[in-house]
């Protein structure tokens, strides 16, 4: 068995999808181990996004990242990785993710694509790390 993290980006928890997202991954079969809603500072998000800091959107992807709440989500299962990204969709929410999918159902633009989830053995790690410390 495998822990990802997931965050509920600000758009999903202000369009009220929390629930949605939740459902799925319940539905899936994987587990809840921690949960919370918060709004993430410039610290965080500047050490969550830390892989995009040269990247042309990265000052606009940490003014909406800290926009608001966020809910940040530990999940557990086997594969729980890859099953999170599956059910998420590709990161483009109309070019990549297909209907099904949490984007691809529920987004429009690849900025406000609703939903994080670690994306190596690595990133998750680093990321339960950051967003859950006493874990
Ligand atoms: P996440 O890490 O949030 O799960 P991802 O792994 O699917 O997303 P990454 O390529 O790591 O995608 O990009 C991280 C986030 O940065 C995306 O989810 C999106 O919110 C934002 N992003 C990526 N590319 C762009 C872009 N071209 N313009 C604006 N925002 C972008």
């Amino acid at each position: 068995s495998e822990r990802t993290l997931v965050l509920v980006k600000p758009d999903g928890v202000a369009r009220g999808l929390v629930g949605e997202v939740i459902s799925r991954i319940e539905r899936k079969g994987l587990k809840l181990v921690a949960l919370e809603l918060r709004t993430a500072g410039n610290g965080v998000a500047e050490e969550h996004y830390a892989e995009h800091k040269d990247k042309s959107f990265f000052g606009e992807l940490l003014e909406f990242i800290t926009s608001g709440p966020l809910v940040a989500i530990v999940v557990e299962g086997p594969r729980a990785i890859a099953a999170f990204r599956q059910l998420a969709g590709g990161t483009d929410p109309v070019e990549k993710a297909a209907p099904g999918t949490l984007r691809g159902d529920f987004a429009l633009e690849t900025q406000f694509n609703l939903v994080h989830g670690s994306d190596s053995p690595e990133s998750a790690e680093r990321e339960l790390k950051l967003w859950f410390p006493d874990l």
